[in-house]
């Protein structure tokens, strides 16, 4: 299938690793031109090498910290009008409520609601104006079916789909969508860090922890990145035009609802 955005420009947030480098690949994969951003610049140039090299397509890479405004500022001036946002960063973590302040659930509504927001304001007008616009909003699971030690993470990021739910039945009227993709268990750093209290609690091993939970997910295994990243593009892809405010969940069938 032809995805149809060939020559299209993605702004492609906290990409240097994990999901957000999958999403930025698979985009690649299509030909679309890449602003790519982490705040390591180090990780971040080598991951645009590589995606130059392998795709052929422009890679531009911001070093900076998205949760900023300064950060923020730096990547849309690289691209003041993308025709992709994909809007990600780090999550917050895990613990217990009550050894949380306020500060810590600024930075988490910060971090995994707010930036979301500001980079969404500071891009929708354009795109509703030429009529194309694609926005992914990387979640969690946790949005349908809360985590306990992640309650940072439940309810920042619940607060970016309410909001989202609004907005995206007005945009999709000039052909902008916005969507949550919603990772279940994905092999990355950052599942290994979730993974962390676990293997300290029981005195396990993380390998051991990951080991056991990838058993115990429906499909037996976690989820490789390059297929959350293949979601991503076709939410991204023009045929993807009359989806919009939908939270897809991809965890190898570990929520046990109907719908
Ligand atoms: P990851 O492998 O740790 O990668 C995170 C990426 O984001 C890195 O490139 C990191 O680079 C960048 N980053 C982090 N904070 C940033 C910031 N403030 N500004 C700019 N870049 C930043 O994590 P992941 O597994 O891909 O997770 C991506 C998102 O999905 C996170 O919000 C995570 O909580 C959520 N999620 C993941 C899973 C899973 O199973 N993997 C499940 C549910 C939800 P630098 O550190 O250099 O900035």
């Amino acid at each position: 299938m032809d995805f149809g955005i060939k020559g299209r420009k993605a702004i492609v947030c906290a990409s240097s690793k994990g999901l957000g480098r999958a999403c930025a690949e698979a985009l690649a994969e299509e030909g679309v031109d890449l602003v790519i951003t982490a705040r390591g610049a180090d990780a971040l140039n080598k991951t645009a090498d590589e995606i130059r090299a392998k795709y052929g397509v422009s890679v531009t890479a911001i070093a900076g910290d998205i949760t900023t405004e300064e950060g923020r500022a730096e990547v849309l001036e690289a691209c003041p009008t993308p025709d992709i946002l994909v809007n990600n960063a780090g999550g917050p973590p895990p613990g217990d409520f009550r050894d949380w302040s306020i500060d810590d659930w600024m930075k988490a509504v910060n971090a995994n609601m707010l930036t979301a927001i500001e980079l969404i304001r500071l891009t929708v007008d354009h795109m509703e104006a030429q009529k194309f616009g694609r926005i992914v909003n990387i979640t969690s699971a946790a949005v349908k079916a809360p985590i306990d030690i992640l309650g940072l993470s439940n309810g920042a990021r619940a607060g970016l789909t309410g909001f989202v739910a609004g907005i995206s039945r007005k945009t999709v009227a000039n052909n902008v969508t916005i969507n949550g993709l919603l990772p279940g268990p994905f092999d990355t750093d950052r599942l290994a860090a979730t993974m962390k209290p676990a293997a300290e609690a029981s005195g396990k091993s993380i390998e051991e922890v990951a080991a056991e939970r990838a058993k115990m997910n429906p499909a037996g295994r976690f989820g490789r990145p390059e297929e959350f990243g293949a979601a991503c593009a076709f939410l991204c892809s023009d045929k993807a035009g009359f989806i919009t405010g939908q939270n897809i969940l991809l965890d190898g069938g570990a929520f046990p609802g109907t719908l």
